[in-house]
């Protein structure tokens, strides 16, 4: 039964009774063992799969989006504003539409997925398409709602990171302790940096034994992490981590060095592969951008890396669903044949025949 992740971590977060707490009953979401997927991709570890896309917007967002709307009315806003790659603005609209609060969106004009468009739209947010990147849209952001009465509701906002540290505390409560490893996708680089915070934090209050190293994977054409200077033009087909300037840059790198983990960066042509190993070998369907893990695996595997640590538990956010971006699919896979409606030639097309 799900209470959504404010009453269920309610001690580890900063409420009180009297708020009010806006949730969609986010959280809660499964952790899969993938057994043949590790097989393929990193042979001797175990790989456990957050499927976040199982949130109610389809991505973790949500946990970010229960704490940081909720905030946001226990302090009287009427209205929240976020920059957007598609997934932070869905759990914007959709968590200020529970809360009848107005919601304004600044989106990349180029390449945000389909999926979280409509969200945004369908549930009702101001969207503006602004011709740049998602950092400029951020730093439109940050100067609006310096200067308007909107709260603030990008990962910038500590409460988005309060909310999403409750992943790590589920996969502590799944697995009985924290996981060897955590492979995350970094874009903005909120979620490794909340990831970290509650393992820490769980740690620290003897709920877990161990601390996991924290290993983020970027794209090859959004990797500034990696390579040590922002991008001014980021390209990658995963959308959701198509970003240059990530605002939390100093707390993903000391998530990386606190944890003894590594952020490195994996191409597209990586990630696709990843991204249909997960649909194909464990019928988990993710967007891309949480495929960047799986080929990071991949890739440390590959070289080594693992090397000494057989047998260990890997977890991997899966941050979004892949029902976000179906386009990515249709450009990705074979199309179906068109026959004529005949049993000869479909049981000929399947290859039936002998
Ligand atoms: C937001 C998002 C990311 C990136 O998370 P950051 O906190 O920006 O690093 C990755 N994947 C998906 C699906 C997302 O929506």
């Amino acid at each position: 039964m799900r209470h959504g992740i404010i009453e269920q971590y309610r001690q580890h977060l900063p409420v009180s009774d009297s708020t009010p707490v806006v949730t969609l009953y986010e959280g809660d979401t499964p952790l899969i063992p993938a057994p043949r997927l590790a097989q393929a991709v990193a042979p001797g570890l175990q790989i456990y799969l957050k499927y976040e896309g199982m949130n109610p917007t389809g991505s973790f967002k949500d946990r970010g989006m229960t704490m940081a709307v909720t905030k946001a009315v226990e302090e009287g806003a009427r209205a929240v504003m976020c920059a957007s790659t598609g997934n932070t603005s869905a759990a914007a609209a959709a968590y200020a539409a529970r809360a009848g609060l107005d919601c304004v969106v600044l989106l990349p004009n180029t390449d945000v997925a389909l999926g979280k468009l409509s969200q945004a739209l369908i549930h009702g947010a101001r969207v503006v398409a602004v011709e740049g990147t998602f950092d400029d849209a951020l730093c439109l952001v940050r100067e609006i709602t310096a200067r308007y009465p909107l709260a603030l509701v990008n990962s910038i906002n500590p409460y988005r990171i309060e909310g999403q540290k409750t992943g790590a505390f589920e996969i502590c409560d799944a697995l009985g302790d924290a996981p060897d490893f955590h492979a995350i996708p970094v874009g903005n680089a909120g979620n490794i940096t909340a990831y970290w915070k509650g393992y820490k934090e769980y740690h620290a209050s003897g709920k877990s034994k161990k601390l996991p190293k924290m290993i983020g994977f970027q794209a090859a054409g959004a990797a500034p992490l990696v390579d040590g200077a922002p991008v001014d033009r980021p390209q990658t087909i995963a959308t959701a981590i198509r970003i240059g300037h990530p605002a939390s840059w100093e707390r993903a790198i000391a998530a990386r060095d606190e944890s003894c983990g590594l952020i490195d960066k994996v191409t597209d042509d990586e990630i696709l592969e990843a991204y249909q190993l997960l649909t194909t070998l464990e019928g988990v369907f993710a967007e891309p951008a949480s495929a960047a893990p799986v080929a990071g695996l991949r890739k440390l595997h590959a070289a080594g890396w693992f090397r000494g640590f057989e047998g260990a538990s890997v977890a991997v956010t899966l941050t979004g669903h892949g029902l976000k971006d179906p386009d990515r699919v249709i450009k990705t896979v074979p199309h179906p044949v068109v026959v004529p409606a005949t049993l000869d030639t479909v049981v000929r097309a399947l290859g039936l025949e002998r």
